[in-house]
């Protein structure tokens, strides 16, 4: 299943999208923003703007920030493998 995150144009809310296809309605939860996706964009209905679904998506965010953890971790190493 394929998961995309568009941030709304309009509030910066993330909307997770299952699906994706063309004439399909995106409403935004939070400022009840619709959009239409149109030839591989999004089309907003309330202002006519089009926007670039590439400009929108929010993804290889979190890589950085997992690999500062990973580092951390290895040097604070503990051995909680014993049992009662
Ligand atoms: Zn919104």
């Amino acid at each position: 299943m394929v998961v995309k995150l568009i941030r709304c144009p309009s509030c910066g809310e993330e909307l997770e999208l299952t699906d994706m296809y063309e004439g399909m309605e995106i409403n935004c939860d939070l400022c009840n923003l619709v959009m239409v996706v149109q030839k591989g964009m999004l089309h907003v209905l309330d202002t006519n703007e089009i926007f670039s679904i590439d400009d929108l998506t929010s993804e290889e965010v979190e890589d950085t920030q997992k690999m500062e953890i990973d580092e951390f971790e290895e040097e604070e190493y503990y051995d909680y493998g014993y049992e009662d």
